[in-house]
């Protein structure tokens, strides 16, 4: 039988500037292969709003591979356990030569590599592997003593020296050759293998499908065009704009990233193409800060494990209290900025980058209430849910992250509402029962609200005395202080 090269699918979904992909298919013909694995979404608490975007992101994917004469095999097996033996059988079925794919960074993932590598070497073939997912490969750049970085700044400073002079020969897209010739016949026996539409997908109602459609439209062309529009006509404002929840301050790539339907090289690129100046400088500073988080994952694999990144806040005393855990999952805090944003989750699967820092910080410090719910609480949600960034967001939130925001630094949900949403647009769109309250009365409505919205669900200086009681000591609960 003719030998193939395998890409495997994971979070790398698009053909364009793919690099395991560009080396499969420059090897020779080439099979991909997607599994799924149901059990494991529902162990990371995957949304079924991002599981929909992927499904459709395949689907677009399958139809884009078959235009290149590349088969996409769908596998599904429960968790990653099951991984390793996939690739026993598809090497012996399917003569494979080669298998490539590109690096996923959270410990889990790490592991399922490891033995998946292991599994084929057994048999003799060799697996390659590519850093696609990141600007720089984890390790790329170092602290002067050849330390992982813990803080941001110093790490953006030296990425950006090196990007600069490693580009273009780090940033060049990686184009495939645009044809393969790998045939699979249509009923090969593999266990497990199964038709896109057959995978336990979330099965969202009819009018939720559309509305998900419609907000999170699937496919690399789509996602490449959104790239464009925002470079052409929003980036230069950026850093102006990017605070401002109402306004189209921010590209809403996010979840495009987080499937692979773009690449981040592209979109590092593409952005001084089209404008240059501090919108863009701004702009690629998030961008790092994706990279950022991926890199930690490596470097300090305990935040993988439920582990605040920072030893010492490890017994900070959460409270346990279920009714202050659902008003705030349901947006019913009785703090407008921060019920809106919640409510923004739930209704779009998307929230702000302010609001989540403001909503974490509120749920973390003024609730003291412990981040790792909340941490899942948002992926359950999101659409763009990815362990690196959210982590690092919880994290950064909560104060127990590498380069966090200090403890006793809370973000006041009032001041930040009149700062960031002054005349109370966003409020108003997502909490429609408060549209008739003033641009004043809106931020903090009194007693004469309406009675379907609720009073505020704690005092401000409360929660933040108590806040800064427990990370002071942590160990001690902080009501005995108070
Ligand atoms: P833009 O402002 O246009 O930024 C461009 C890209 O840079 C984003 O698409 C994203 O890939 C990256 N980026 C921006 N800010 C950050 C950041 N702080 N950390 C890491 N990457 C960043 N981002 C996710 O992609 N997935 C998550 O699950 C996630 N959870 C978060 C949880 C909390 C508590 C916080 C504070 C932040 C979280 N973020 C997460 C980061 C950030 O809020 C989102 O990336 C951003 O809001 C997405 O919108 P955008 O694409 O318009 O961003």
């Amino acid at each position: 039988m003719l030998k193939k090269q395998l890409h495997w699918f994971r979070s790398d979904l698009r053909i364009h500037d793919n690099q395991a992909l560009a080396q499969a298919l420059a090897a020779g013909p080439t099979v991909a292969l997607y599994i799924a694995v149901p059990q494991q979404w529902q162990a990371h608490a995957d949304a079924p709003i991002k599981l929909d975007l992927w499904r459709r992101q395949l689907m677009a994917l399958e139809q884009s591979l078959k235009q290149m004469a590349v088969p996409l095999l769908f596998i599904e097996v429960p968790d990653y356990r099951q991984v390793p033996a996939v690739f026993a059988e598809l090497i012996d079925r399917l003569a494979l030569e080669r298998v490539f794919f590109n690096a996923e960074y959270p410990l889990n993932e790490r592991t399922r590599d490891q033995a998946v590598r292991a599994a084929c070497q057994a048999l003799g073939v060799i697996v390659s592997t590519c850093d696609d997912q990141v600007l720089l490969a984890p390790g790329r750049v170092l602290t002067q003593a050849a330390q992982p970085f813990k803080v941001f700044t110093p790490f953006a400073r030296k990425a950006r020296e090196y990007l600069e002079s490693a580009a273009p020969a780090v940033l060049r897209p990686r184009p495939g050759p645009a044809q393969s010739l790998a045939l699979l016949p249509a009923n090969l026996p593999i266990k497990g293998r199964c038709k896109l539409d057959d995978i336990g997908w979330p099965s969202p109602t009819p009018q939720q499908g559309q509305i998900w459609q419609t907000l999170w439209p699937a496919g690399e062309a789509c996602a490449r065009e959104a790239l464009q529009r925002w470079c052409q006509q929003n980036i230069a404002a950026y850093r102006k704009t990017r605070d401002f929840p109402e306004l189209a301050g921010t590209s809403g790539l996010s979840a495009y990233l987080a499937c692979g339907a773009i690449s981040i090289r592209e979109c590092w690129m593409k952005a001084a193409a089209y404008q240059d100046g501090e919108g863009v400088e701004t702009w690629r500073n998030e961008l790092l800060w994706r990279d950022f988080y991926k890199h930690i994952l490596v470097h300090f694999p305990h935040v993988c494990r439920n582990k605040p990144w920072r030893q010492d806040l490890e017994h900070v005393r959460w409270r346990h209290d279920d009714d202050d855990y659902k008003r705030w999952c349901q947006g019913e805090t009785g703090f407008p900025l921060i019920d809106a944003a919640m409510r923004q989750l739930l209704d779009t699967g998307w929230m702000h980058n302010r609001l989540r820092m403001l909503s974490a910080m509120f749920f973390s410090k003024h609730l003291l209430l412990d981040w790792r719910l909340g941490e899942r609480w948002f992926m359950q949600h999101l659409v763009d849910g990815d362990f690196s960034a959210n982590n690092g967001g919880w994290q950064w939130s909560a104060s127990t992250g590498t380069d966090a925001v200090p403890y006793f630094r809370l973000f006041n949900p009032l001041s930040q509402s009149r700062r960031f949403d002054p005349q109370g647009h966003f409020i108003r769109r997502f909490i429609p029962e408060l549209a008739g309250l003033d641009d004043k009365a809106i931020h903090m409505p009194g007693p004469f609200k309406p009675s379907t919205y609720p009073a505020p669900m704690l005092d401000l200086a409360f929660g933040r005395k108590r806040a800064l009681a427990a990370f002071a000591r942590p160990g001690h609960d902080p009501a005995q202080e108070l």
